[in-house]
């Protein structure tokens, strides 16, 4: 599919690029607008040891750049890109490398949720490297059932937690169907992790969605609360919705973008492209033009 140029652009919209620097650069410049920044090295369910350590080696750099560059950025990564595939004794002892990294470098290391395949291990893991390791942060995503449970598990150990809606295509049996009750679920959880008894036992959430309904919840909830604006976060994904970012900042809201870069993007395209159809019409018209003699 990269073979076609139409195709190649229309990643780019969600993709900063190929490399490292791709990213870095798009988050200097959100930086510059008061934003911050999350970087991903777009890969997942590696097949082999050498390419988990390689995701793990991958994210160390990523570390040491930020640090240098000075940068408000910190890694988002997927757990099986470091090997949660192939034992959970590697994907521990990467991602305890990578946090180890960046508690050196004061840096969070965020980990993203996948299909629900792998919620019981990744917040398993979550929560036992969490233990000697501070800076690592977690997702919860809303489409799922089990997710207040998970919530009020999160909210005892003080947890640093996106909620997002979730990405994966799940059975009913697992996740809610309808956008109605994935949305009213998002919405009992942010108020949960932005409730007094949550913030007083150290709770840093970040609520993650484009949806502007939400994100104006979030806000209600946090002035009722009285809750100052450096206790919480809203997250963006690059290429999605960039007109909200500078009435958002303008209004006193913490922002982070995150950012994929990498050449594994086939994933995360797809995922982009599934959840709004209008992408998928967009993208076909794309590949046609851009293939056209
Ligand atoms: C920072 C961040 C991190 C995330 N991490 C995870 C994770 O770890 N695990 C996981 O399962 N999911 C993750 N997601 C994805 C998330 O679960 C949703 O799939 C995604 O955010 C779309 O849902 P929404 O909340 O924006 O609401 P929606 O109701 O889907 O969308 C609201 C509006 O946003 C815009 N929009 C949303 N998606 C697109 C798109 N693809 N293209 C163009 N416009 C769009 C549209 O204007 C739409 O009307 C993450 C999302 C963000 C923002």
């Amino acid at each position: 599919m990269d073979r076609l140029p139409g195709a190649r652009r229309f990643v780019r919209r969600f993709v900063a690029g190929p490399a490292l620097d791709d990213a870095l650069e798009v988050a200097a410049r959100l930086n510059a607008d008061g934003i911050d920044a999350a970087v991903t090295h777009l890969g997942e369910n590696v097949a082999t040891a050498a390419d988990a350590t390689g995701a793990a080696d991958a994210y160390l750099h990523v570390l040491d750049e930020i640090a240098r560059r000075r940068l408000r950025a910190v890694p988002s990564l997927k757990l099986t890109h470091l090997g949660l595939d192939l034992s959970e004794t590697v994907c521990r002892e990467s991602l305890e490398r990578v946090a180890g990294r960046g508690l050196a470098t004061r840096t969070l290391v965020w980990i993203d949720m996948e299909s629900s395949a792998y919620t019981d291990r990744t917040l398993g893991l979550y929560r036992r490297v969490h233990t000697t390791h501070s800076n690592l942060a977690c997702v919860v995503q809303s489409y799922l059932r089990r997710t207040a449970q998970d919530v009020e598990r999160l909210i005892e150990i003080g947890a640093t937690v996106r909620l997002c809606k979730g990405a994966y295509r799940e059975p009913p049996a697992i996740a809610f169907p309808d956008k109605r009750d994935v949305d009213a679920g998002y919405a009992r959880s942010l108020e949960r992790l932005l409730s007094a008894d949550a913030l007083a036992r150290g709770v840093y959430p970040a609520f993650a969605t484009h949806d502007e309904r939400l994100i104006g919840r979030v806000r209600e909830q946090a002035r009722a609360g009285g809750v100052a604006a450096d206790r919480y976060e809203v997250q963006m994904l690059y290429g999605i919705r960039h007109d909200l970012h500078a009435p958002l900042r303008a209004a006193g809201l913490r922002l982070r973008v995150l950012i994929p870069y990498g050449e594994d993007w086939y994933g995360y395209f797809m995922r982009r492209l599934a959840e709004r159809p209008a992408n998928l019409a967009f993208f076909f018209r794309q590949v046609v033009r851009g293939s056209a003699p």
